[in-house]
């Protein structure tokens, strides 16, 4: 579905990505991990178009997205949930969602997906006339997914969607990221500091170091990988 080939992107002089290689199949939940400042979230911005790439090659169900823009990058189906959950503090929930759908016009299929957002995240449908920035941490991440979802994306890229969350909220959103893709198949691209959490859920993950991918391996191998537990896990 998704393929990244020696993906080298800048912020001016500084390379953030050294040669990446991601491969992610369709239905498939995969994590990349990394310490701070490892490049993580520049990875997901090269895909959604933010911080396109200097060279190397991006393929989204064989086309060439690598230069496109972000809007026509969304339009094909990918749907990308910043760190920081940035959603639109003064506009209500209702219409945070309504931004979601705003490429689309099967009103239909957005009055379904509007259904199946709530019913996902019931909190949302009862404070859907409040100010976005009214909403805690934890039902701002709910809407920020929620927003993404209502682009109806056939992968949902997820950065730190744990974040700065209470324990009890992060097990809700890790609960809710999983069945969004056994529901509805979405196919899910997750960055996470929270290694330990993201591997249980995913199927395969990538850990990353400055700038380069440095393994791969299925979530299962990487959770009993001694030198991942040591630098990740807070293990032995
Ligand atoms: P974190 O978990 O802290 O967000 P990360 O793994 O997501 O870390 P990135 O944010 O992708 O890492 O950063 C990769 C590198 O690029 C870092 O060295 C960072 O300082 C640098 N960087 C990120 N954004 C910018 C920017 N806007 N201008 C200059 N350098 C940047």
């Amino acid at each position: 579905m998704l393929k990244l080939e020696n993906i080298k992107t800048y912020y001016g002089n500084i390379q953030a990505l050294k040669g990446v290689d991601i491969q992610i199949s369709e239905g498939e939940i995969i994590t990349l991990i990394g310490a701070n400042g490892a490049g993580k979230t520049t990875t997901l911005m090269s895909i959604s178009g933010i911080a396109p790439p200097r060279s190397g090659k991006i393929e989204f169900f064989g086309k060439d997205i690598t230069n496109l823009a972000p809007n026509h990058i969304v339009s094909m189906g990918i749907s990308h949930v910043p760190e920081g959950r940035r959603i639109f503090p003064d506009l209500t929930v209702q219409e945070n969602l309504d931004i979601g759908a705003f490429l689309r016009k099967d009103k239909e299929d957005i009055a379904k997906d509007l259904n199946y957002v709530t019913e996902l995240f019931p909190i949302l449908k009862k404070r859907r006339k409040q100010a976005g920035g009214t909403l805690s941490g934890g039902e701002q991440q709910m809407l920020a997914i929620s927003r993404a979802l209502m682009g109806r994306p056939k992968l949902l890229l997820l950065d730190e969607p744990s974040l700065g969350l209470a324990p009890i909220i992060v097990q809700k959103i890790f609960e809710i990221i999983k069945e969004i893709n056994s529901k509805n198949k979405t196919t899910i691209f997750l960055v996470e500091q929270n290694a330990n959490q993201a591997l249980k859920i995913a199927n395969r993950g990538y850990v990353m170091e400055n700038g380069k991918i440095i393994l791969s391996d299925t979530s299962e191998n990487l959770l009993t990988n001694k030198e991942v537990k040591k630098a990740y896990l807070g293990g032995e």
